[in-house]
């Protein structure tokens, strides 16, 4: 289908005081259709929660743009851009943080309709019941207070408030990441039920690429600002390309013991590169197994090497 959202370019560069510039995200290039979900994927610091976010324009981004329905997110104003927020909304990594503790279940998930103006009095906690219902809480929840419920149950009062102002796109930003093992599949599973039944697009961050596996359809790895791969999620499992992926992958516990016993582990030497001050050439050098000279000297294109499989390495 047409892409409902269009990355383009899309830089975030922090000026820092000493002078230097912390390039968060660097030229990110995203395509997403409607309908779809597409899993972002790295360590911790390489830009995936920054781009999220100025995607969603909580940050104004320093560079490239993002078309939503068409239209550049970065330069609306006023009615449209009110109209943008309607339309995309965001789940936060931290149920604990993300919700007021002194609001009352009910009215954390109303205040999207209370900002916008879209419903009150019976119609309102007729809204409020529907959300706990499809979020798997029931009505009497409205009445609690955040702090009454599990890691778990935060996060779906957090999908309920995101959902309650029917938003075609959410962006969610490591949703299971701070919840239990056990809770994680549960959580993820209620996303897909949302989206078969409500049509939703989603960007779905997270740390490990073992849990974007049953959610994604495409998959984009990110290292050090800069998208290193982007295909598939079946390809990218079966097919990993950048050596930063196949060393991801290669973390990923399999189920079977047999085929784990076997397989090879791929260590990562030394620690990721300050982002402040990035290595010449292709970002992920210092520790990639496969380094040769010519990684030192150019940073590599990232490219179409297979249909509709891209990846940033010389070696293809
Ligand atoms: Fe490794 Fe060179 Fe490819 Fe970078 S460009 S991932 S250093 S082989
Ligand atoms: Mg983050």
């Amino acid at each position: 289908g047409n892409p409902i959202l269009e990355v383009r370019d899309l830089q975030k560069h922090f000026h820092l005081g000493s002078g230097k510039t912390l390039k968060a995200v660097d030229k990110l290039n995203i395509s997403i259709a409607s309908g779809e979900t597409f899993g972002l994927v790295g360590e911790s610091g390489c830009g995936k929660s920054t781009a999220g976010r100025t995607i969603i324009r909580l940050y104004e981004a320093t560079g490239g743009e993002v078309l939503f329905n068409g239209e550049n997110v970065h330069k609306l104003r006023g009615n449209k851009l009110q109209e943008f927020r309607r339309h995309m909304q965001m789940v936060f990594q931290d149920p604990y943080a993300s919700l007021n503790p002194r609001m009352t279940v009910g009215n954390i998930i109303a205040e999207g309709l209370d900002i916008h103006g879209l419903a009150d009095g019976k119609q309102r906690k007729q809204r409020v019941s529907e959300l706990l219902d499809a979020v798997g809480l029931n009505e009497e929840h409205a009445s609690r207070f955040p702090h009454e419920f599990s890691g778990g149950q935060r996060q779906r009062i957090g999908i309920a408030r995101a959902l309650a102002i029917e938003p075609q796109f959410i962006i969610a930003d490591e949703p299971i990441s701070a919840l239990d093992v056990s809770v994680q599949a549960q959580v993820v599973n209620l996303f897909k039920k949302l989206q078969k039944e409500r049509g939703l697009t989603y960007l779905f961050i997270a740390h490990d690429l073992a849990m974007v596996k049953h959610i994604s359809d495409r998959i984009g790895v990110m290292y050090l600002g800069k998208l290193v791969e982007v295909t598939t999620s079946e390809e990218l499992y079966a097919n990993p390309l950048h050596p930063y992926t196949q060393s991801l992958l290669s973390a990923i516990p399999i189920p079977d013991p047999e085929v784990e016993r076997t397989r090879e582990r791929i260590i990562l030497e030394g620690e990721i590169p300050s982002p402040l001050n990035p290595p010449s050439g292709c970002p992920f050098r210092t520790r990639c197994p496969k380094a040769m000279p010519e990684c030192a000297a150019s940073m590599p294109e990232f490219k179409e090497v297979q249909p509709g499989h891209f990846t940033a390495c010389h070696l293809y």
